[in-house]
């Protein structure tokens, strides 16, 4: 299949038209089309759809006893998402006597959904099932400062590679997620003004694609993908209030706060890189502030640590790295470090120290129950999340850290991509998109659902 046929055909799965005599159904709509729900019934929908796309009830008796509901409107629900092809009633197996018991399923192979993860030195492509399924996927080394139009083209190119070389990708293109390592204003999809992506200020990423395939398209920064990726599939699972951190080139935190991520009121929550955490006036941020924690523990300052080591000989291992390809970056101090390079190590603690002591205030500030440390240098060996978990507990209150983790991120190099595909499926079933979309069947080729979606046009 080709990104040109999903754009040009807006393909209905073969159930949208098969369904007819439904009691909300009359005469005068067109064929494959429902009558719109009342709202009463599209919250109660919404409800019981989310329970069963994120695995928490599996019948119609856990509906009932989880979300309130009396047990005629969860059976009225239900039926309306089965009629839909939303939901799938399937056997379970033996039973113990009896009826076979059967559960309900989200079918995540209604339709499918392309992602790309955009970073400062690579993209991450992908195709992916309704429920964050990863089935096809390509990743290479780019440069986000070669500017929009160039990676954007390759991000296109990408896309019609992979779905071509995928086998059996379901339905139609629902919908596409987009990441990129800088600040995003959610509604609008659009950078703004970000520190290491030249020439992308205010550019419209979501019209771009949905130009081209006919399809929503959502638009955020990589640590938000990130934080999104661990709580719905990774480490962060069943946690309600998460803070996300990405010590990468530079650092940011993803925040799920109360159940929802937190971006904020302009979409620039979580920019802790620049929190102050030291008075030194000879260190200079990019931002132009001093003593910024990504000047002094982001990946390009520990490149930089670990090279002015490398030239006044205090460490042989990144001498011969020096030597090798003339610099020093983050990942060669953290190779050096997993050998036991002695001032490799100190400079990982030294970090990490750095690292903890923003973190310290934040856990006080917001009392999340699971920290996760991800990105580039997180890879780094143990030493790095020791001296950020002894910083931590060491400078937070008592309360804060009672029982609070502090994990490595699970998700490695796929997070941005599971990320990008749950932000899309979130914004898809959100209330506000379903009520746009769900009398026509399904969101293929309606790119203005996008637009409906909840954080779309708050400003
Ligand atoms: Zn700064």
């Amino acid at each position: 299949m080709s990104s040109a046929k999903v754009a040009s055909i807006p393909a209905r799965p073969a159930y949208h038209r098969e369904v007819t005599g439904s009691a909300h159904t009359t005469a005068l709509e067109p064929a494959g089309a429902r009558a719109p729900l009342p709202e009463e019934a599209l919250d109660a929908l919404v409800t019981v759809l989310d329970e069963v796309r994120h695995g928490h009830s599996r019948s119609r008796s856990e509906l009932a006893a989880r979300t309130g509901l009396g047990r005629a409107i969860v059976a009225a629900r239900v039926a309306e998402l089965v009629e839909r092809g939303l939901v799938v009633e399937a056997d379970v197996g033996p039973s113990t006597g009896g009826r076979p018991p059967r559960q309900l399923a989200f079918r995540a192979d209604a339709g499918h959904v392309l992602v790309a993860d955009l970073g400062a030195t690579s993209i991450d492509v992908a195709v992916t099932s309704l429920d964050g399924r990863i089935l096809g996927h390509h990743d290479e080394p780019a440069r986000i400062e070669a500017g929009p139009e160039a990676c954007l083209d390759r991000v296109d190119q990408l896309f019609d590679a992979v779905l071509r070389t995928t086998q059996g990708v379901p339905g139609a293109l629902w919908g596409i997620g987009i990441g990129v390592p800088g600040p995003v204003e959610f509604g609008t999809g659009r950078p703004t003004s970000p520190p290491i992506m030249p020439g992308w200020d205010g550019y419209p990423i979501r019209e771009r694609f949905s130009e081209r395939y006919a399809a929503p398209v959502w638009v955020d920064n990589d640590v938000n993908l990130l934080a999104l990726g661990e709580w719905r599939s990774g480490v962060a699972a069943g946690h309600d209030n998460v803070v996300v951190i990405k010590v990468g080139t530079g650092i940011g935190a993803g925040i799920i706060s109360g159940g929802r991520i937190h971006r904020g009121a302009q979409g620039s929550a979580g920019d802790v890189g620049h929190i102050q955490v030291a008075d030194d006036p000879t260190i200079i941020c990019r931002c132009g502030n001093i003593g910024c924690l990504e000047a002094l523990a982001g990946g390009a300052a520990l490149g930089r640590a670990g090279e002015r080591a490398a030239r006044e000989g205090r460490s042989a291992r990144l001498r011969v790295a020096l030597d090798q390809h003339a610099t020093v970056t983050a990942e060669d101090v953290a190779r050096a470090a997993s050998f036991g390079d002695p001032l490799a190590v100190a400079l990982l603690q030294e970090a990490g120290r750095f690292v903890g002591s923003m973190l310290a205030s934040v856990v006080n500030f917001f009392n999340p129950s699971l920290v996760v440390v991800g990105g580039g240098v997180a890879n780094a060996p143990d030493q790095f999340l020791a001296a950020i978990r002894e910083t931590v507990y060491r400078r937070s209150l008592p309360l804060a850290t009672r029982d609070l983790l502090i994990q490595r991120s699970s998700l490695g190099g796929l997070a941005g991509v599971i990320g990008a595909s749950s932000m899309v499926a979130d914004q898809l079933f959100s209330r506000s998109s379903i009520a746009h979309w769900i009398t026509a069947g399904d969101p293929s080729g309606s790119p203005e659902v996008a637009l409906a979606s909840p954080t779309a046009g708050a400003r």
